[in-house]
C-alpha cells in the first residue's frame, strides 16, 4: 500500500480531527503518501483531493470540526455517482481509503470495499448510535456540552421556580439524554428506547416540588417527542410553568474531550496498520477500553445497545 485517503463524512463529531491527525502521521511514520479527501464523498467525485503532510494536522487535535469538512453527497449513493468516485481514485492513485463518519458514511465504504477500494471505518458521530462500539468519537463531548447547559439552565429554572425540557440530539438514540440526564441530574429523562408516561415526569415534579425544589430538569431525546407538546401537557397537568430548551448544533461543536481524543487517535493509528497488513472491509470500535475491528457487514447490522441498567439507576437517583 504506497497512497491512503483520507475523508469526513456525514455530520461532524468533536474529534474528527483528532482522527485526521493520528491517520496522517501514521501513515507518514509509515512511508506512506497519505491523501486528504475534502467534503466526504463529494472529494472523491470531483477530485477534491490534496496530498498532506505531518505539517497540515499541526495545532488540530483540540479542535472541533473537521479540517477536511464532511458533508453529505447523494450523488454517490447512485451508480453513477460510484463509478465517478472509482475513477477518482484510480487517478489519484489511492490504494486504500479511511472512511471517518456514521452509519451512513460506513454504507458507502461498504461499497467501495465491494467495488475492490479497501476500506477502514472510524465510527464518528455525536449520537452513539452505533451498536457493535461501546463509544464513537465526539460523544463524550456532546455530553459534556450538554451537562454544562443542563448547569446553566439549572441556575435560571430554580430562579423563577421553572420546570425546563432540555431537547438533545441523537435521532432515535436516547444516549445522549441518558448519560446527560444521569451527570446533570435531570429529574425525568426521556429516551425513544424505553416508555415514560407524562404522567410519571409529572407525578416526579411534583414530589420535587412538594419536598421545596425549585427547579425541575427533564432531559428529552429528540427521537422521543415533540418537546413543546410535552411542555403544554407538563405545565398543564402540573400547574408548574414549562420552558423548552433546545440545544441543537451546539452539541457538534466545542474542543474534544481528552477521552474522545484519545480514542480517536488509537482508532486512526489503528485504521492505518490495518490496511498496511492488507485488511479491508473493517469497522475500528471500543469494547472495554480496547480498540476492536471487526467486519464492516456485521457493525452495520448489529442492534443498538442501551444502558438500561444506567437509566433505572438514574431513575432511582432523581426521585
Ligand atoms: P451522522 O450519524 O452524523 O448523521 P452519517 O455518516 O450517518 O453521520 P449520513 O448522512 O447518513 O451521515 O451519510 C453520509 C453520507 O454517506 C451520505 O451523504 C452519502 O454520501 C453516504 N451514504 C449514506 N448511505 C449510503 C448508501 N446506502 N450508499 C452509498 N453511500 C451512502
Amino acid at each position: 500500500m504506497k497512497t491512503i485517503g483520507v475523508l469526513t463524512s456525514g455530520g461532524d463529531s468533536p474529534g474528527m480531527n483528532a482522527a485526521i491527525r493520528a491517520v496522517v502521521r501514521t501513515s507518514i511514520y509509515n512511508n506512506v503518501r497519505i491523501m486528504g479527501i475534502k467534503q466526504g464523498y463529494n472529494g472523491l467525485i470531483n477530485g477534491n483531493i490534496e496530498e498532506m503532510n505531518l505539517s497540515s494536522v499541526a495545532d488540530i487535535i483540540h479542535r472541533g470540526g473537521t479540517i477536511l469538512r464532511t458533508a453529505r453527497c447523494d450523488e454517490f449513493t447512485t451508480e453513477k455517482g460510484l463509478q465517478k468516485a472509482l475513477n477518482v481514485i484510480r487517478i489519484f492513485n489511492i490504494d486504500g481509503i479511511i472512511v471517518l463518519g456514521g452509519d451512513g458514511s460506513f454504507k458507502g465504504a461498504r461499497k467501495l470495499n465491494e467495488a475492490g477500494v479497501p476500506i477502514i471505518g472510524v465510527p464518528c458521530t455525536i449520537d452513539n448510535d452505533m451498536g457493535y462500539t461501546d463509544y464513537t468519537i465526539g460523544f463524550f463531548t456532546a455530553v459534556e456540552t450538554v451537562v454544562d447547559a443542563i448547569s446553566k439552565i439549572r441556575d435560571t429554572s430554580s430562579s423563577h421556580g421553572r420546570a425546563n425540557i432540555v431537547e438533545v440530539m441523537g435521532r432515535s438514540c436516547g444516549d445522549i439524554a441518558l448519560y446527560a440526564g444521569l451527570a446533570g441530574g435531570a429529574e425525568s429523562i426521556i429516551v425513544p428506547e424505553e416508555n415514560m408516561e407524562v404522567d410519571e415526569v409529572c407525578k416526579r415534579l411534583i414530589q420535587s416540588r412538594n419536598r421545596g425544589k425549585l427547579h425541575s430538569i427533564i432531559a428529552l431525546a429528540e427521537g422521543a417527542g415533540n418537546a413543546y407538546e410535552y411542555a403544554k401537557e407538563i405545565e398543564e397537568k402540573t400547574g408548574t410553568e414549562t420552558r423548552v430548551t433546545i440545544l441543537g448544533h451546539i452539541q457538534r461543536g466545542g474542543t474534544p474531550t481528552a477521552f474522545d481524543r484519545i480514542i480517536a487517535s488509537k482508532m486512526g493509528h489503528k485504521a492505518v496498520e490495518l490496511l498496511l497488513k492488507g485488511d479491508a472491509g473493517k469497522a475500528l470500535g471500543i469494547k472495554e477500553n480496547q480498540v476492536i475491528d471487526l467486519d464492516i457487514d456485521e457493525a452495520l447490522s448489529s442492534k443498538g445497545f442501551f444502558d438500561k441498567e444506567m437509566y433505572d439507576i438514574a431513575k432511582i437517583l432523581s426521585i
